[in-house]
Order: structure tokens, then C-alpha cells, then sequence
């Protein structure tokens, strides 16, 4: 079976353990591990994957400098656990894709030799605390050496700087691709299926089917499962009312905005690290492919399916870039902006029907409602997407399918498109296109790309590597179903440049009916 609509719908036939609601980041992951322990899996996203908060991040991967800081200033072991667990997550995702994920050096720089001390010590515990999962030793920079690393930095005042490494990666299509294992493994995976309602056991109240749309056919299923996994980011009370209307909220959405300006803005390819704005924020400004990304802002916000940028905070981030950089961004320079909601946990108000009750804020939590036994995992970051996963099958067999937990396989498991080793030979085989289609064919495809290369290798605009045979591709193997699908996530050209994504719309306007 392939990774398409058709495909899935047919696998409709066979019983269902397990129903994960959401495909972004979290259930994403959920899907894969659960496949791997042996259940047989149905995912449901409402939108395409990866639509809402999960390729709208900021790309890192990362234990979180921030996290740390607050770890060492509250002396809070909880915090120092959560960037422990990012930092040896961050290798993992690292390696279990490498075509989509990679090392990225990042630069903050120092306006004093105290703030040069404290970085240096705080960087230099960020990597004791990696161990041998570091990816480099931080150190300090001098004058010079900054200015060759980054030549667009505004050196005025600078004393120096401290060099550190996070990762970087391309969230959707990373999403698709854990999403492509669990498929080949055996789950069912659809987009636009949206969950609309559970049917309960009549005495325990338990959840015990589930009732959903495909919104491309407007047909309605009814599907008994054994349990039923609430993976919907930001909407995630939505889904606890509907299987229990007396839980009470427990999310918080925040917005982050991003804005995309030309690499020229910004050339080189070290990242820089803003530590604290005005308000106490911390901004990043990140060379992205042939563009640059600034963000990101932290603001509350309310839930919204398509949160738009304002134009305050285009001016925001424009203000911090140009701080920092010699060449100086107007409004008229931002090729593209984004927002995500970030899915924010906040503490239980309620603790008579949550397993887990503790009144802080956390990174992730995994919920079982004790009338429904709906499952929800709630928070958490990209970068550990994997544990989340993992804390949430072991939860589910312990406490819902009243088990012993099975053995969790996600580790080492290189996921769709992750065989590095098939490089030197994609390679070669494709010596014969562009650079620019070469690299942009194994970066997106990774070792799934060889199918590519006997496919119309046309270029579908002068100025992009993207071809032609793509199109039919990203349909039969990658669920593509609209041009959004296509230029905002599987090839994310819409979130670097508006105007480009909607020139290969209008050029191509008959590749998808609407
Ligand atoms: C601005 C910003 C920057 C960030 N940067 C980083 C970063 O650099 N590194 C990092 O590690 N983390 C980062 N994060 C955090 C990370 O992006 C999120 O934690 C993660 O993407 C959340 O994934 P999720 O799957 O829980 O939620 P989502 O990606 O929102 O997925 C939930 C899915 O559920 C679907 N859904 C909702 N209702 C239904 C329904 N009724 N039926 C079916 N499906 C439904 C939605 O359509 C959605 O696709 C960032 C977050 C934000 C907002």
C-alpha cells in the first residue's frame, strides 16, 4: 500500500486497536511507537499533516538555552532533566533522518565581560550536560572571528561572543516522515478526517468507538477501537470535552510570529542568539536554506485555525534584526511570515478526573481521563516528540489496556527517506541535473529520492529546483491533496516566499482541481 488517500481508505477493512486524533508532531510520534509495539493504528488529521503548530516552529532542535538558565537560576532539577532529556532527543532526531536535520552553530554575542563569562560558563554547561551526545564543544569567539562567521553583525559595542550548536530541521516534512514509517509499518493515516464524536459504553462510559468525516468525500465512519489517543496540540481541550464535558480546560495557546527575509540580510551560515530583548525574550535569527528567519515572539492568544501575523509584530522583529545587523530590513524586505500557536500546559484546575495532578506548569503530560479513558498528550516541544510518545504508550498500556509495557522501538529507527548511506550513490546518478536540483531532491526526499530521477525532470519555475515528476509523486507517495499541501509543506516554499509559492500556483493552476 502506498502512502496516498486510496490506499489508506482501503485499509478501512481491517479492525482497529488504537485511534490517534491529530497529526502533527505529537501524533505523529504516537503513531509510529504504537505501530512498532504491535497495535494496529488508525490516525485522523483534520487539516493536511503537520498544519498547524508542527511546520510552524522555528526549526530547532534544541535543549533549550533558555530552559537552562532558569534551571540554574531556581536551582529547579526538574527543568535540568527537561533540557537533559531535549539534548540526548536532539541526537536522536538528528540521526534517525539526517536528509532532514542537521547541526547548526549559533552565535550570541556579548556586550560586556560579565555577560561574555556568564554565556561561556552557561554554554559550557549546556554541553557537560549533552555529554557524549554533544555535537560540538561551545567556546568563545574573539572580535574577529565573529565578524567572519556572521559579517552581517553589527559589531558596535560587541566584546566578544560565545560559538554553541543546536540542531536544525524541517518540522513538516519531518512529521511526514515518521508518519511514512508508521504507514509502512502498518498504520492507517489519513488527512482531512476530522473526528467529530465518540460513542460511550452505556454503563462504564468508557470511549469505545469513534465517530469521524473524510472531509474530501464527506463520508462518516463509525469505528469501534479499544482506546483513543488526543494528540491535537493547541485543540486538545476541544477533544476532552467531547469525550468528557466535565474536564476543565488544561491548555494555554501562545502565539510565536516568524518573519523571512532574503539570506543576503543575514550571509553566512551561523545563526545568532539574541539572549534577551527589551521584554525578556530570547529571538532567534536563523539562515534558512536561501533565506533568513527571525523569531520568535511569545504572546497570549486565543485558539484560531489560521493565526495570521500582525503588523506590530512584524515591526518588532524587524527592530530586533536591525539592532543586530548592518544591513538594515524594512517591511517591504519580509518575503514571508508565519505564526504557530504554541500548546501550552497549564496546571490542573481540576484534579478530581485526571490521573496526574500537580499544579505546575510542565513540558508534557500524559492524561487518562478517568470515565472515558481518553488518552491525551498535552505540551512538550518538537524536539522530544519521541519521548512524549513513549511516556504516552507506556501510560496507555498501564493504566487503559491494563498490560505490561511493551518495549518501545522508536530509538533507533531511521525513518522514510533516513538511509544517509544511499547519498554517494543518489549522487552519482544524478550527476547529470543541477546542483541546485541534486541538493534540493535529497534534501527533501532524502533516499526516497531516487524515484525522482526517472521522472519529468522540467523545472516548474526558472527560479526554484522543484520539477515537475514531483507533482505526481508528492500525490501517490506523499498524500498531497491541494497546492497548500504542496507549497506550504512538503516543499514549505510558502513560508520563504509568498511570492514565488503563488507564482507556481498561477503557472501550474491544473496540477490539483482546486
Ligand atoms: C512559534 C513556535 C515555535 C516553536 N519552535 C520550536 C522549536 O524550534 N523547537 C521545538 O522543539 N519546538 C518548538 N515549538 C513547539 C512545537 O512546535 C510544538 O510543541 C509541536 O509542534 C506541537 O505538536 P502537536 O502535534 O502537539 O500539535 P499540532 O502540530 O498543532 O498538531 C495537532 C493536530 O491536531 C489536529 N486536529 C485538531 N482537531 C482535530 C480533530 N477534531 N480531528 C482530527 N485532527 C484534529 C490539528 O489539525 C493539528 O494538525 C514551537 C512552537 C511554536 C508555536
Amino acid at each position: 500500500m502506498a502512502f496516498n488517500r486510496p490506499d489508506q481508505l482501503k485499509k478501512l477493512e481491517a479492525p482497529f486497536d488504537l485511534c490517534i486524533i491529530g497529526g502533527g508532531a505529537s501524533g505523529a510520534g504516537v503513531a509510529l511507537d504504537a505501530t512498532l509495539r504491535g497495535y494496529r493504528v488508525l490516525l485522523i488529521e483534520k487539516g493536511d499533516f503537520a498544519t498547524q503548530t508542527s511546520s510552524k516552529s522555528t526549526k530547532l532542535v534544541h535543549g533549550g538555552v533558555r530552559y537552562l538558565e532558569q534551571a540554574v537560576k531556581k536551582l529547579d532539577w526538574q527543568q535540568f532533566k527537561m533540557v537533559y532529556k531535549a539534548l540526548h532527543e536532539r541526537n536522536i532526531l538528528l540521526q534517525n533522518a539526517p536528509f532532514l536535520a542537521h547541526p547548526l552553530a549559533l552565535l550570541t554575542p556579548c556586550y560586556t565581560w560579565f555577560d561574555r563569562m556568564y554565556y561561556r560558563m552557561g554554554m559550557w554547561v549546556y554541553d557537560l550536560i549533552a555529554g557524549r551526545t554533544n555535537l560540538e564543544p561551545s567556546r568563545g569567539l574573539s572580535q574577529r572571528q565573529m565578524r567572519a562567521l556572521c559579517p552581517s553583525l553589527e559589531m558596535h559595542h560587541v566584546r566578544g561572543g560565545v560559538l554553541y550548536y543546536d540542531g536544525q530541521f524541517n518540522d513538516a516534512r519531518y512529521a511526514l516522515a515518521i508518519l511514512q514509517a508508521a504507514e509502512a509499518a502498518g498504520a492507517c493515516i489519513l488527512n482531512y478526517a476530522t473526528l467529530n464524536s465518540f460513542v460511550h459504553s452505556p454503563k462504564s462510559l468508557k470511549i469505545k468507538e469513534v465517530c469521524w468525516t473524510d472531509l474530501l468525500s464527506g463520508q462518516t465512519y463509525q469505528i469501534p477501537v479499544k482506546a483513543v489517543i488526543n494528540a491535537t496540540g493547541p485543540f486538545t481541550d476541544h477533544i476532552r470535552a467531547l469525550a468528557n464535558p466535565k474536564l476543565k480546560p488544561r491548555m494555554k495557546v501562545s502565539r510565536g510570529a516568524h518573519i523571512v527575509l532574503s539570506a543576503d540580510f543575514w550571509p553566512g551560515s551561523t545563526a545568532l542568539l539574541i539572549p534577551k530583548t527589551d521584554d525578556g525574550r530570547v529571538i532567534f535569527v536563523i539562515p534558512w536554506r536561501e533565506y533568513v528567519l527571525v523569531g520568535t515572539t511569545d504572546d497570549p492568544d486565543s485558539l484560531s485555525e489560521s493565526p495570521e501575523i500582525l503588523s506590530d509584530e512584524i515591526d518588532y522583529l524587524l527592530d530586533y534584526f536591525n539592532r543586530y545587523a548592518t544591513k538594515k530590513a524594512t517591511k517591504k524586505d519580509v518575503n514571508a511570515t508565519f505564526v504557530g500557536q504554541r500548546p501550552l500546559l497549564q496546571a490542573a484546575l481540576d484534579s478530581a478526573l485526571s490521573t496526574d495532578t500537580k499544579s505546575l506548569v510542565r513540558d508534557h503530560e500524559v492524561e487518562i481521563d478517568g470515565r472515558s479513558k481518553l488518552v491525551s498528550i498535552m505540551g512538550g516541544k518538537w524536539t522530544t516528540y519521541r519521548v512524549m510518545a513513549a511516556d504516552t504508550l507506556d501510560e496507555l498500556e498501564r493504566e487503559v489496556l491494563h498490560k505490561a509495557a511493551s518495549p518501545c522501538r522508536t530509538q533507533d529507527y531511521t525513518l522514510v527517506g533516513g538511509y544517509e548511506n544511499e547519498k554517494p550513490r543518489f549522487l552519482a546518478e544524478a550527476a547529470h541535473l543541477p546542483a541546485d536540483v541534486q541538493t534540493h531532491l535529497w534534501a527533501t526526499y532524502g533516499s526516497q529520492a531516487f524515484a525522482l530521477l526517472s521522472s519529468d525532470l522540467t523545472r516548474i519555475h526558472p527560479e526554484l529546483p522543484y520539477v515537475a515528476g514531483e507533482l505526481d509523486y508528492l500525490k501517490v507517495h506523499e498524500m498531497a491533496t491541494c497546492w497548500d499541501d504542496v507549497l506550504m509543506r512538503r516543499w514549505g516554499i510558502g513560508l520563504r516566499n509568498e511570492r514565488l509559492a503563488e507564482e507556481i500556483k498561477a503557472n501550474k493552476k491544473e496540477a490539483f482541481a482546486s
